[in-house]
């Protein structure tokens, strides 16, 4: 493995935030192929987080990298302990298609600042993107730092074979499953970012058209395909009518055109695939014949992949679009009348990977708080929890394991290693080595005591 000094780490990065923004047109242009991004929400949600994540490290890692200080308890008296922060080593990166550049280039600011090399296996789902990365690693590094490994989960199969220092994978928690028991293998530390439903609650005093507009911008952004997207809705039944109503004019306002959301909207995504949009109108029409009842929606074209989105209530509980993650433009909006029942269906369910509150009521928003778990949590926001660089972002369970960005990323590439130093000849601790007398039974009765 080779070892780079701090300033080495810190120039490289720097000139990949500039190398990056010097690309910046064709990013814009190989994920709109693939996805349909309008070129401003790549520049939000691909480039922006990558820029800002580099910029962040660059002003943080002199500080993270500093050995950490630790006190002595008095039985260690006489040594001197310190955390070093040691890269992992050669560390395999593989991604999902639904932001396919950040997701590539996120984990590898944080891989790169911890000072290791890396692998990276792009998604086949979003060719165009996948090729640029690869193309652009290949300008902008050296072979022996970062190289991208292009191609379907038979190369991720084949990667996974090798004893990589740490895994970082984002993706399905089925998939997770499947990186967890290869890295088994070679007892490799894994980083998990995956997906599932993430509940969104709406109670009775809740500001409804505010809660309505961040909805809409965080369940519409990428065309509902984000992980941490609202997934479904939990609305008390006494502002259920309002909620809706608001919904829509927002849905409207933001993704329409003359008052009407159509194919022409420069502002709303496409679903990534065939295979996706079969199964997104699958899981609407199994709830409609369950008994749904459409709310909002409007036209699809499968030659496009162009889903408008679809608001139902009336929801089953046990309908495909309650059961699974939904990624994608269908929203469900289940009515409840009390505090417990919201609680008891969300603790019923995978922990999310996301928990939303919109509630003016704090009382309530702790109650949520304290009696669920989840990966994140926003009250009266959604989704934007991502980019807060202070905030390490991740799963649990079946949402993910470990965490990422800022400086839980950095600390998820290194090896915290512990090193404890004798500064003196005489060791406290000597006293303790055999042959056991009874004067050494004392002094652990003392220790067992006081220390
Ligand atoms: P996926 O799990 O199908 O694929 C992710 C990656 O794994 C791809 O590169 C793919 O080629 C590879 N892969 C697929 N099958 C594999 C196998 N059997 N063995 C080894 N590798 C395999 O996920 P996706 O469809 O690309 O992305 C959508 C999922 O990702 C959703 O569940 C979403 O919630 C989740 N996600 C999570 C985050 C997060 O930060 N937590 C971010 C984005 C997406």
């Amino acid at each position: 493995m080779r070892l780079e000094s701090l300033k080495e780490r810190k120039e490289r990065l720097k000139e990949l935030g500039e190398f990056i923004l010097s690309k910046r047109d064709r990013i814009q242009a190989a994920v709109h192929q693939d996805l349909k991004k309008s070129f401003i929400e790549v520049d939000l949600s691909e480039i922006y987080p990558i820029v800002n994540e580099i910029r962040h490290t660059l002003e943080h890692l002199d500080e993270w990298t500093k050995p950490k200080k630790i006190d002595a308890p008095i039985t260690y008296l006489g040594t001197r302990s310190e955390i070093k922060f040691e890269p992992k080593g050669v560390c395999l990166i593989i991604a999902p298609w639904n932001y396919p550049f950040s997701l590539c280039f996120g984990p590898l600011v944080s891989c790169l600042a911890a000072g290791n090399t890396a692998i990276i296996k792009p998604s086949e789902m979003t060719p165009a993107t996948s090729q640029l990365i690869a193309e652009l690693t290949n300008e902008f590094f050296e072979e022996d730092i970062v190289k991208v490994f292009e191609g379907d989960q038979q190369v991720s199969t084949e990667l996974l074979q090798l004893p990589f220092d740490h895994i970082f994978f984002t993706g399905s928690p089925a998939v997770g499953k499947i990186i967890m028991r290869a890295a088994a293998e070679n007892l490799t530390s894994v980083t998990l970012e995956l997906g599932g439903k993430s509940p969104t609650i709406i109670d009775e005093t809740a500001l409804i058209s505010t809660a309505a507009k961040r909805i809409a911008f965080g369940k519409f952004l990428n065309n509902g395909q984000t992980c941490i997207a609202p997934d479904y809705i939990l609305v008390h039944e006494r502002v259920k009518d309002d909620f809706i109503a608001s919904l829509k004019k927002q849905v409207v306002e933001m993704f329409g055109e003359a008052g009407k959301l159509n194919e022409d909207s420069m502002s709303y995504s496409r679903i990534v695939s065939q295979k996706h949009f079969k199964r997104l109108n699958q899981m609407v029409e199994n709830a409609i014949s369950d008994g749904a009842k459409v709310e909002f929606s409007g036209p699809v074209n499968e030659n496009t992949l162009f889903i408008h989105p679809v608001l139902l209530s009336n929801v089953s509980l046990q309908s495909k679009l309650m059961e699974e993650e939904i990624f994608g433009p269908v929203l469900p909006i289940v009515t409840y009348r009390s505090e417990e029942e919201v609680i008891d269906l969300i603790n019923s369910r995978q922990k999310p990977l996301a928990l939303y509150v919109f509630s003016e009521r704090s009382s309530f928003q702790k109650k949520v708080l304290s009696s669920t778990s989840a990966g994140t949590a926003c009250i009266n926001e959604c989704v934007i929890q991502f980019t807060h660089a202070n905030l390490p972002f991740g799963g649990v369970n079946n949402s993910g394991i470990g965490k990422s960005h800022g400086h839980a990323g950095f600390l998820e590439f290194s090896n915290q290693k512990s090193v404890l130093k004798q500064l003196t000849r005489f060791s406290s601790m000597s006293m303790m080595y055999p042959p056991f007398r009874p004067r050494l039974k004392w002094m652990i009765d003392m220790m067992l005591k006081y220390f």
